[in-house]
């Protein structure tokens, strides 16, 4: 056929399905592909434009597409392989065209290697995805089925490869958009280079077998079409055998022969009707013996690619057994063009109804009622994939991403550590920012650096998956902990050095679960952490906790002291003149300077009480009355050497807080008459608590601020000659 006669049958091929097709723009299309491809030749020796039109002829006559479809399959080579551009053929034909035509091209730069299994399938849908315009996959898938019939010109070495990728990626594809036709033909050429030995065994026992398998069908076929016909139910009927790829799977993984296959035949009965469909059935079972268990109803259940058809396995009259398969005009045209038969049936305004079964093909559908078929078929577009994007790693792994991704995604996505480490990446071998969004088909390469600093917060914002950002937080969480740790504790260090304190104050275990409770942290490590991380102040952590340590170093100094005065006391039993020392908030803790001293909460002595000092542990010295139950001889046998001789300095004030406790019989005007007891005494009241007890008694309970025990005596007097007053008492222990 030269190729005038070539490109004439393209022409009456589409005129055939669409008169109305643009064929001043397919001829011109022609023509321009002849022209850029006219120092091209093919392995064959034969010159190019053979290769796109015979793509053309596939676009035509197996998926009867749209005119635009016919145009960039003549094109689909121009801009790939010749100095065509992009913008040329948008002016000469359309923007479209020349997208459907860069679409075919973008899919022809794919590198493949072969992988596991779901490396394959994520393969497939980047292709899918890739394609937007479901047209382009159409026209590369319709491609690579031309360059799978002419592969015997190709090297051994190239066969292998373009035959795998065609089982893996191709065949698969045509299987998802329902064109069997297209995915078995494919299979098949397929085999031929992948096994050449399988598939030569299969195709010659089939060619011996010839004779026999036809007479077989022919008899068959008009056992058949003679029933129904009888029965005036209108149908086509023909059978064919098994393809060889299918025969191939069923030899080798059942390892069964030729003989033992069950559905080596076919039959189709086409008919017009669904009840004709089931009345066929009917019409089969009773003409052939089923075989049990064979029966499958593909039309009320139909496979997840749209497949509808019933199907029944019954044993020939020769005891050959054989499958039928019953199916309608359009499940048929379904079942043999896939995605490409629903267009023609939106088109045409029929078969609504099965549709259903390709959800996303429906989804689209549904949003073009109203336009017409033209406008429609220009806007379908592939939104299958929409939410993803499909990226390569450097090696030609596919990995699965949510549509915008980041690098920072792609890196957590091969593994935590190299998100970790990562201090850069590469997209299509160009350094890019680590918030550039991902697009299908990128080769994306992550730098990393085991001198990482690791995440940033900021990348927890970019990141898109979930993924990515949970295992950013761990991170944050755990595996910076141990740094944190290390940096915490060194700006921890510093500040306390500045302000003149050590690690030694800190750690001291007597000291350290009060200064932990101070800054809120279980343990010093977690604090350390908090710092490192920036949750919290090295500053703020040591200020908290001077106050703590600082009365921990007085205490300290204080020990000694009373360890020293107390070894003088028990050397020196009575030293003639006490040594004067400068007091403490009026209190003279004998043989100490500058000691600190509080005034025990149970007795609340008041100067000219009788007192005795106590050395706690890190609070001073605490003073309590000598008649204080706390203070009692027994208690202080106990711990002799912390309890130390005080008395009261010349320079009391008139500020120490004691409590008083007055029981009386309940009356009214009983507060008034104390709080006047209090004002004459010139008593400074902190505050006055009172509860009465069931049998009329009332408990006044009175915080006051006194100079001396001279003016307590005076209050208490006071107090026990207001009426109904019954005891006067200040409470202790
Ligand atoms: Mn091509």
């Amino acid at each position: 056929m030269t190729i005038q006669e070539q490109y004439d049958l393209l022409e009456k091929t589409v005129r055939g399905y669409n008169p109305a097709a643009d064929f001043e723009r397919i001829k011109a299309a022609f023509q321009f592909a002849d022209d850029a491809h006219k120092d091209q030749k093919r392995k064959s020796g034969e010159p190019y434009i053979i290769h796109p039109l015979a793509v053309a002829q596939i676009v035509a006559e197996e998926l009867r597409l749209d005119s635009e479809s016919i145009e960039a399959a003549l094109l689909h080579d121009v801009i790939e392989d010749t100095p065509a551009t992009y913008e040329q053929v948008a002016k000469l034909f359309s923007p479209t065209v020349a997208d459907l035509v860069e679409g075919v091209s973008k899919l022809t730069r794919i590198q493949y290697a072969t992988k596991e299994d779901e490396q394959m399938e994520n393969l497939r849908k980047m292709l899918i995805a890739m394609s937007k315009d479901i047209r382009v996959i159409l026209i590369k898938v319709s491609d690579r089925l031309h360059n799978m019939r002419t592969m015997e010109y190709q090297s051994p070495a190239k066969q292998k490869q373009k035959s795998l990728e065609t089982m893996e990626i191709y065949a698969p594809i045509a299987h998802r958009l329902g064109m069997q036709r297209i995915k078995w033909e494919l299979e098949d050429l397929s085999l031929k280079y992948l096994d050449p030995v399988g598939f030569e065994e299969i195709t010659s026992q089939l060619e011996e077998k010839r004779g026999e398998y036809e007479r077989f069908m022919r008899r068959t076929q008009i056992q058949i079409d003679e029933r129904l016909n009888e029965l005036k139910i209108e149908h086509i009927v023909y059978g064919r055998m098994k393809h060889p790829y299918s025969i191939y799977r069923k030899m080798f993984n059942q390892n069964k022969s030729l003989e033992e296959i069950f559905d080596l035949f076919a039959f189709r009965v086409i008919v017009e009707s669904l009840g004709d469909c089931y009345n066929v059935l009917g019409v089969i079972h009773d003409i052939y013996k089923p075989i049990l268990g064979r029966f499958k109803d593909y039309i009320g259940t139909p496979k997840p690619n749209g497949y509808q058809s019933l199907h029944t396995t019954v044993m020939g009259t020769d005891g050959i057994p054989f499958e039928v398969q019953i199916r309608t005009r359009e499940m048929h045209e379904i079942a043999e063009y896939g995605v490409a038969a629903h267009w023609k049936y939106k088109q045409n305004g029929q078969g609504a109804g099965t549709e259903g079964r390709y959800e996303w093909v429906r989804r689209l559908l549904e949003n073009q009622e109203g336009a017409d078929a033209e406008e429609y078929i220009h806007s379908l577009k592939v939104d299958m994939f929409a939410d993803e994007v499909f990226v390569f790693t450097p090696n030609g792994d596919v990995q699965n991403l949510p549509a915008g991704a980041t690098p920072i995604d792609f890196a957590y996505a091969i593994h935590s550590a190299v998100g970790n480490h990562m201090v850069g990446a590469k997209v299509n071998n160009r350094i890019v920012t680590l918030d550039h969004s991902l697009k299908n088909g990128d080769i994306v390469e992550i730098m990393t650096s085991k001198a990482a600093r690791g995440p940033s917060r900021d990348w927890l914002k970019i990141a898109r998956s979930s993924e990515a950002r949970s295992k950013i937080r761990q991170w944050f969480k755990k595996e910076r902990r141990e740094e944190n740790i290390v940096n915490g504790r060194a700006s921890f260090e510093a500040e306390l050095k500045h302000c003149g304190l050590t690690m030694k104050d800190v750690t001291d275990p007597e000291l350290l679960p009060g200064l932990l409770k101070k800054v809120a942290y279980p343990t010093l490590d977690d604090m350390y952490a908090a710092i490192g991380y920036g949750g919290f102040s090295a500053q703020k952590a040591v200020s908290r906790m001077q106050g703590e340590i600082n009365r921990a170093i007085r205490q300290h100094h204080l020990e000694q002291q009373a360890a020293e005065a107390a070894a003088q006391q028990r050397e020196e039993p009575r030293p003639a003149a006490p040594k004067r020392v400068k007091s403490e908030q009026g209190i003279i803790v004998e043989g100490l300077d500058n000691c600190l001293v509080k005034f025990s909460k149970c007795c609340t002595p008041v100067p000219g009480d009788e007192i005795v000092g106590f050395i706690t542990r890190g609070y001073g010295v605490s003073v309590h009355r000598s008649d204080c139950p706390n203070a009692a001889p027994e208690k202080r046998t106990d711990q002799a050497d912390r309890w130390i001789k005080v008395s009261w300095g010349r320079d009391t004030n008139e500020n120490y807080p004691t409590t008083l406790e007055v029981i009386c019989k309940d009356r009214q005007g009983l507060l008034l008459d104390i709080s006047a007891a209090l004002s004459t005494t010139n008593t400074f009241v902190l505050g006055i608590n009172s509860r009465s007890t069931h049998d009329e008694f009332a408990i006044f309970r009175l915080e006051v601020r006194i100079r001396d025990s001279g003016q307590l005596e005076t209050l208490m007097r006071k107090l026990n000659q207001i009426s109904g007053v019954l005891q006067v008492t200040r409470p202790a222990g």
